[in-house]
Parts: C-alpha cells; structure tokens; sequence
C-alpha cells in the first residue's frame, strides 16, 4: 500500500481551513482523515476512526485542551473539521479510574464535554483515542490486517509479523473496557508504534500527523506483504450450470423471496445491489463456500451492516428458473430459521432483554452469477455489497494463508444486539414509497419530470426513461438518491425490454411504472393521414401496452403486487375538434388501463389513469398556449385557467394524483381527473 501524504496537500489544508479559524493540527487532521477514508481497503462506511489532541480557545478566551475525534455520521473520505467535534480531554481522562462505565453513560458523558453542543456524538471509540498519549491515532478496518488477524492462531500470525513494533490487544467489543485494556497494552511497552486490535482491526499513533498515518500504510503493507507468501487458492465447486440465468431473471425473484409478508397486499420489500467480479466468482463458486462464508463477518461492526452471514443460494441455470425458485426459498427459509435460533440462543444469556430485528439476510451469495447486497434502501443495499466486495478480498486472503476465524458468535451478537444500535429501533418513519422502485416513462420534462420528482420525494427509488438521455439523467439527478436516468424510446419494443433489464440489473425489480410518454397529433378525422393515425398509436398506445407488459412480468417475478398508471389524456372520454388522431390511442389506453386491472387484479397488481388537461408540457407548449388563448380572445392566463375554479392546473398537480393512486393501497381500474374542473370532461 502507498503512502499518498503530500506536503503540498497538508500545505493547501492547512491555507484553505485557516481563515474559518481551524488550527493546523485539525486541518492536518481532516487531511490524512481524508487520505485513510479514500481507501476501502482500509475504511468503509462508518468503519475507523481517527483523533488529534490539540488546543482551542473557549468563548472566554481560555485555552482548552481538547480531543478532536471522529463524529458519528461522518464518511472519512469526505470529512471536514465540523466532522471531527472537540471534547475536553481532562475530564474523558479522569473516567480511567472508573471500574465500570455503561455505553449510555459515556455516550451522556461524551456529549457533555463537547466543545459545541451542535456537534455530532464522538465516536464510540473516543476513549481508547483519549486514553492514549499521541497527539494524532488513526484507526482502520484493513482488510489485510483483518486477514492475519481473523485466524485460529491470528495474535501469532501477527506477532510473528510485527514483532515488537506494536502491541495486541485481545478482542474487546468497542467502549470503556476496550479502551482501558488498549492503554494498558500500550503502557506494557511505549516503544509501540501502533496497536493491532485482534479481530478488530489497527491504530497506528505518532507525534504528527504524516507520522501516524505513514506508520498505517507501512503496517498495513507488512501484512500485504505476509499474505503474498505461501498462498493457497480456493477450490472451486464442480458441477456448476454451464449457462448461468440471466441477472435480469434471477433478480426480482429473488426480491420477491426476501420480501417480508405485511398482510392485506402490503410487503416490506428491498433493494438489490449485485456485484461481480473474477474474484467474486472465485469465492461464490467455491466448494467451500458453505463453511467459509458462514464463519461470521471480518470486524464486528460490520454485522449491522450485513448481519452475521450471508444467505448462499443455489446457483441458477437459464431456462430453469422456477425450479431455482424453489431452491432458493428453502435456503432463505433455513437462514430465518437459523437467525430465530440465534437470537433466541443469545437473548437468553442476556436474560431476553432484546428485541428481535428481521430475520432476513443482507447478503446473498449466488454461484455461477456473484452477490448481492440486500438493504430497505439503495443507498443500504450498496453499503451491504461494499462490504461484502471487501469480505470476499478478507476472506479469500485468509483463507490463502491459513483458514478464516473471526470473533465468536457471543460477541457477534453483542455488536448486533449493542444497546446503542436497539435504541435506535423504530424511531425515524418511512417514508410512504421506501423500499420501491417507481418507473416513469417520458419522464425528462412536464409531467414525467415532475411525477419522477414526486415519486423521489415519498422515499421510491427513481427510474426516469426519456427519449432524450440527458434530460433523463437531469431529472434523476434531481431525485437523488441512486435514481437512475436511462434513454429509452417508447415505441421500441426492444429498447423497453432493454430498459426494464437494467432497472431490474440496478434495483432488483419495480414496484411502481407510470406510462406517461405522449404526444399530441391533429386533424380532421376524415380526412388525416393513416400514417399520421397509426404514428400516435404506436406511442399513445402501443408503448403504454408494451411498458405495462414489462412491468406484469417483473411484477410477476417478484409476486409482490405493483401498481401500473396512466397518463390517459381529457381526450380520452372528452374529444376535442380534429384531435382524433390523438383522442383515439388515449380513449384506447384508458381502456387498457381497466383491462389491466381486470386481468392482473389477482396478481395483486393495480391499474390505474390520470386524466388531465390543459397542462404546460412538451405537449401543450408555449406557443400552442399563446395561439389558443388568442383564438379564444383570452389572456394566457386566463386561458390556462379557463377551468371550473379558475386556476391554473400544474405538473406537480398530475403527479400528486399518481402518486395519491399509487398509495391508494385499495383502489384499481380508477381515473382520476385533474382539470381544475372540466364539466364536459367528467367522468361519469
Ligand atoms: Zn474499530
């Protein structure tokens, strides 16, 4: 591993924090924070911790000698000062003489001694980083260390390794007693340069920043080096498929699998995150991989991330779908039941004082294909497969040089089952569209962009297709998240197929499609062009049929119901002069709409429309407002008002009515007519 510092780097920290009033130690301090945290082969997602003592200036004008360590909710890679709170280190110091501190006590007592009230909790490893002396400690999570140290016999490994250069501190879980055991391991021999915490991870500490951190990446570059020599490779399993299932197949089946019953057609669905790499493959085909990959996770805290150990499920063959389905089930189903013994084992050694989280894994290893992270959203999903990605790179070493042994399930549990993380449950509600995948077609400007919009914000994984690519990656963009924005012309059936591969290949399946990509075509019905006529049909109806069918399959696959929408059109049940060519397809997807709900209703899946008019959009643009309200005599404004209530009616409107439908958890075969009030327009 190499050493990034720079001095010009350290220098430009140091100039760009100055006038906010941030002291060279802390902008040092952000700086190899930021160098460590870059890396996941040392930090991920949340894992490690970094601290520097130093000296600040109180209101009063007071020196104070503070402990500037690593907030809770802070990422490494992108940390900056107010990322690293201040806490008085006199008053952490005094607590060493304390026999016994609960995690709650010192969360109270951490945040009583902060600097700034506003500041995010200090790490939970905050004493470990104040009872030593260094004015700089970096800690990480390295996957190299934790090959060596995740072994039968990993304190010899390591010993033999390092020497004297560090010392070893037994596996502790993280807080007061890890923290008075590590000092005492340091005051053993002050020679040390770092701490190798076995089954945990390392500190590595000097008297300046480049110090500490040079001696991680010298450390760390040891046990790379020690896990080159004698190396063993993975046996892989024979007998697997010659033509694995396709990605696009397997994935809403699984998410199907996973999905946790909530009674009365509600599910509590997740989000996939695959991965695939040659050495994923290599672990997830290995012949070993049941015992493996069932020892339990490379550091403890990952376990709130990934749970104790994946589910690995069989591995599927094209054209065989169903009968992995099967198979897949009974794995899942032996996972729960494994997980309900777990919990139980263990709940009873703590006298039953915890309450049980789901049972279902955050990991799935699948053979001949790669793995997947499993999360309530994107954003968990991906961190589940990150660290999966960086278990099978752990694993795979440790299993090169020795076998994989991490800590024991007691102290699994412990972590999992930590006070701190129970106290968490069931505050912070979901919001009414976490955990689905909501597609919108022509979703890049109008209606889609401000449905795609509507969608994002009640908490849906977002798909914006649009013809035009850049406006359907602007769009996403906009919903954030992992929302994702794809070309897609409608009116190809290929290129819909196409595009419900990728979102099924990025999700795992959808929840929510709203076929709303349209256009407006005239003339006099006797006379127009049948090319003309059939061109509307091919996107005022056609697409709608072919994006619904897509979405039925999917939906099927996952067999957790779905709601399909309609962007049906005031032409629909109301024609306008010389609009046939467009009120025709519109009048027939309203159709649709109903024969959908009529045919999928047992599918548990939804059909519903929106009928709208007189909105600003690619369909009715600005200069079709100008010539309309001039024919008519009328202001554009009043001509866009020129409804019951006399208000303009906007793209937010529709996408509040669709996003309504999509809640509407009983409701199916409906339109809902958004038109300020239209009396000819009414349905009746
Ligand atoms: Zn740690």
């Amino acid at each position: 591993m190499k050493s990034l510092w720079s001095d010009a780097d350290a220098l430009s920290y140091v100039a760009r924090y100055a006038p906010a009033g941030v002291n060279r130690d802390l902008a040092l301090r952000v700086y190899t924070t930021r160098l460590l945290g870059g890396d996941p082969r040392l930090v991920l997602h949340g894992g490690g911790n970094t601290s520097c003592k130093t000296t600040v200036t109180d209101l009063v004008g007071e020196a104070v000698e503070v402990l500037c360590v690593k907030g809770s909710g802070w990422d490494m890679g992108d940390i900056e000062p107010a990322g690293l709170p201040a806490v008085r280190l006199h008053p952490l110091l005094k607590l060493r003489q304390l026999e016994c501190l609960s995690d709650e006590d010192m969360v109270d007592f951490q945040r009583g001694n902060l600097m700034t009230s506003s500041s995010p909790n200090p790490s939970v490893e905050t004493l470990l980083h104040a009872f030593l002396p260094h004015k700089f400690i970096d800690h990480t999570h390295s996957t190299a260390v934790l090959s060596l140290t995740d072994q039968p016999n990993g304190e010899e490994i390591c010993r033999e390794v390092y020497g004297a250069a560090m010392g070893y501190v037994p596996y502790i879980m993280p807080g007061f007693a890890l923290a008075k055991k590590a000092a005492e391991v340091f005051e053993q021999d002050r020679s040390v340069q770092g701490l190798i915490l076995i089954k945990h991870g390392i500190f590595t500490f000097g008297e300046t920043a480049r110090e500490a951190y040079d001696r991680m990446i010298a450390m760390v570059t040891l046990a790379e080096q020690r896990l080159e020599r004698g190396r063993k490779s993975l046996v892989q399993a024979k007998g697997l498929p010659q033509t694995p299932a396709a990605l696009a197949e397997v994935a809403p089946v699984l998410r199907g699998l996973l999905a946790l019953d909530r009674g009365d057609g509600a599910f509590g669905r997740w989000l996939l995150d695959f991965r695939t790499s040659p050495a994923i493959r290599a672990y997830v085909d290995g012949a070993e991989i049941g015992r493996y990959s069932q020892q339990g996770v490379v550091t403890p805290d990952h376990t709130i991330r990934t749970k104790n150990w994946p589910v690995v499920l069989p591995a599927p063959e094209a054209g065989k779908i169903e009968a992995w389905a099967k198979a897949a089930e009974a794995a899942i189903a032996a996972f729960e039941t494994r997980y309900h013994a777990y919990f139980a084992r263990n709940n009873q050694r703590l006298s039953g004082v915890k309450t049980e989280l789901d049972p279902m894994p955050r990991v799935a290893l699948v053979p001949g294909l790669g793995l997947f992270g499993i999360g309530a959203s994107a954003a968990a999903a991906a961190i589940a497969a990150d660290i999966a990605v960086n278990t099978v790179e752990s694993v795979t070493d440790a299993e090169a040089i020795g076998s994989f042994e991490p800590v024991a399930e007691a102290d699994l549990f412990d972590l999992e089952y930590w006070s701190l993380e129970q106290a968490k449950l069931g505050k912070g509600a979901e919001k009414p569209f976490a955990r689905q995948v909501a597609v919108v077609t022509g979703g890049g400007s109008g209606i889609g962009a401000a449905t795609a919009r509507a969608f994002a914000k009640e908490g849906a994984e977002v798909v914006v297709l649009d013809r035009d690519p850049d406006a359907a990656q602007a769009v996403a963009k906009a919903c954030g998240g992992k929302a994702l924005g794809l070309a897609c012309d409608v009116t190809d059936t290929a290129a819909i197929r196409a595009a419900f591969d990728r979102v099924v290949e990025h999700f795992g399946g959808v929840d929510v499609v709203v076929s709303n990509a349209g256009a407006a075509w005239q003339g006099p019905v006797g006379e127009v062009d049948d090319a003309v006529l059939r061109q509307s049909f091919e996107l005022n109806f056609f697409a709608h049929q072919a994006v619904a069918q897509n979405a039925v399959r999917v939906m099927k696959a996952q067999g957790t119901g779905g709601v399909l929408l309609f962007n049906a059109s005031k032409q629909s049940v109301n024609p306008g002069k010389n609009f046939g060519p467009y009120g025709l397809p519109k009048a027939a997807t309203l159709f649709l709409m109903k024969q959908y709900a009529l045919d999928h209703g047992k599918d548990g899946i939804r059909s519903n429309a929106v009928n709208a008019d007189r909105i600003r959009s690619g369909l009715l643009t600005d200069q079709m407002i100008a010539s309309r309200s001039q024919a008519r005599g009328l202001s554009e404004k009043d001509y866009m008002a020129g409804n019951l209530l006399g208000r303009e009616v906007t793209a937010a409107d529709v996408a509040d009515a669709f996003v309504w439908l999509a809640r509407a958890a009983k409701v199916s075969a409906c339109t809902i007519t958004v038109d300020g009030g239209n009396i000819e327009a009414s349905l009746r």
